[in-house]
């Protein structure tokens, strides 16, 4: 395997680490992913082995379609809809997929999260958006995520979680991080009675902000 291959492994590994620690799942619920800059491969985590149990090896190597290259193991039942994200979004370098509580009582109470803090609006671009129900693993619940899911950098499965996105792996998870607390706020002033959301002209510029200002410049 190429060197680009075995440090997405790495990344891979270590995003796991930190999810195996957050509390956005529990045991071997939900599953990472990222692309292989400058090749037609993905990596993907295996189905149903936990975080801090997985090691490089088990970190299975595919193709856009899905094949296996590498691995013994069997990937990710839910990497056709890892697949058909990265197929609609050139942008999108990694996926992460949680059960966060938060984002979960959203999807089961069918509502999108709108664009209620800024920490957020900067690393999603805007709301939330809740997809259809489908069950997990199928192609249903990939079609279904991807239909709403538009330029938005994450989305909310119906009973089921949240998918998060990025340029890369510590974007992605940074967007589970960010949703899972925005839900929670959104839960909170719910219950306060009320809740200001983000002008749409004020969101756009954050984002834009938050992409070609924020930070420093990539060396
Ligand atoms: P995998 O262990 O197969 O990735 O499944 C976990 C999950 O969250 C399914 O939606
Ligand atoms: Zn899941």
């Amino acid at each position: 395997m190429s060197l680009a291959v075995e440090i997405m492994r790495e990344q891979i590994q270590t995003t796991g680490g930190l999810m195996a620690a957050s509390g956005l799942v529990t045991g071997t619920s939900g599953n990472i992913s990222a692309r292989v800059p400058g090749e037609h491969f993905y990596v993907v985590t295996p189905s149903g082995i936990p975080y801090d149990k997985i090691k490089k090896q088990d970190l299975v190597v595919v193709d856009g379609s899905g094949h296996v290259i590498s691995s013994e193991r069997r990937p990710s039942t839910e990497l056709k809809m890892h697949l058909a994200i990265y197929n609609a979004r050139e942008d999108i370098g990694a996926i992460v997929h949680t059960h966060s509580t938060y984002a979960c009582a959203l999807a089961v109470a069918g509502k999108s999260l709108p664009p209620i803090l800024e920490e957020m609006v900067q690393l999603v671009g805007g709301a939330v958006p809740v997809a259809r129900y489908a069950r997990a693993g199928t192609v249903h619940l990939a079609a279904a995520a991807v239909e709403v899911l538009g330029a938005s950098n994450a989305v909310l499965l119906a009973n089921h979680g949240l998918v998060g996105m990025g340029r890369d792996l510590d974007e992605a998870y940074q967007v589970c991080l960010v949703v899972e607390k925005a839900a929670q706020v959104y839960a909170m002033a719910a219950m306060m009675g009320r809740v200001e959301v983000i002008s749409p002209e004020d969101v756009q510029t954050l984002r834009h902000q938050f992409l070609h200002e924020y930070g420093q410049p990539k060396e």
